[in-house]
């Protein structure tokens, strides 16, 4: 599904933020990616829905070559993906159900279906009694929720999260990791940058830890592996 060979990402400003990374996420994985702040994880994540380019080597994503796109296939890239950043990004002045069907509209979709499968992804993050709020009206922890329903409405292969429960409680933030645990029982592959250790610790799942721009660690039941 994600296939990284010597992979380096090196910013303009001389910054390495990964050097030479190889490793695969197979279908169907849960990864957590850990690390000290300034590792290389939201690096990571950016490289993945081609929002940073690599530098040097080959990332595959969902059988496309990333580092090669021309720019107009980028939105192909990112309709495969689901994608959900700790501040939420929903758009302010559309309703809940709005927010959700608009990632559908994108790829023109029919009004039979968004209808069909908005509701759909509203319920299965518990929120289709909130269809018509605006996001200012949802506590954070709901807003997360739809976020989530906007990343996997359009049934992405892989959803990536950077930090998804950075600004939530730790009870919220199990309500959105019982979400995410969901989406990977039905075979979604997910990839997620996170500070969480209790979470990290619990789930035994993939831990992929970056150090100084390196895989220090990838384990299969992983732990979290720092005191902050
Ligand atoms: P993490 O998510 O683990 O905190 P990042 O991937 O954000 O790490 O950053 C890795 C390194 O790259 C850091 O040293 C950071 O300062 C640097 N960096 C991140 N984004 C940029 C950028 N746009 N330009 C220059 N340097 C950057
Ligand atoms: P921009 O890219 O213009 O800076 P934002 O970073 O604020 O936009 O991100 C919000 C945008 O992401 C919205 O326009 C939203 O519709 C769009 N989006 C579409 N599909 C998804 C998805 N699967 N996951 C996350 N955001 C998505």
């Amino acid at each position: 599904m994600i296939h990284l060979d010597g992979v380096s990402k090196i910013y303009d400003n001389g910054c390495v933020a990964l050097s030479d990374i190889t490793l695969d996420i197979p279908k169907g994985d849960f990864v957590f990616v850990v690390g000290p702040s300034g590792a290389g994880k939201s690096t990571f994540i950016k490289l993945i829905f081609r929002e940073e380019l690599p530098t040097k080597g080959k990332l595959i994503v969902n059988g496309r070559n990333v580092g090669e796109l021309e720019p107009s296939e980028i939105p192909y890239l990112r309709r495969n993906l689901g994608i959900v950043f700790q501040d939420y990004r929903l758009l302010p002045n559309k309703t809940v159900y709005e927010n959700v069907a608009f990632a559908m509209q994108v790829i023109e979709s029919s009004r039979r279906d968004i209808q069909k499968r908005v509701s759909h992804v509203l319920d299965l993050v518990g929120l289709r009694h909130k269809a018509k709020n605006f996001p200012g009206e949802l506590s954070g922890g709901e807003q997360q929720r739809i976020a989530i329903a906007r990343a996997i409405v359009n049934n992405p292969v892989v959803v990536i999260a950077d930090e998804p429960t950075g600004n939530l409680d730790p009870e919220t933030s199990w309500d959105i990791m019982r979400i995410f645990e969901r989406i990977n029982r039905d075979g979604t592959t997910i990839v997620m940058a996170t500070h969480d250790k209790s979470v990290v610790d619990a789930m035994k799942k993939r831990v992929i830890a970056i150090e100084k721009s390196r895989i220090a660690r990838d384990q299969v039941k992983g732990v979290y592996g720092y005191e902050d």
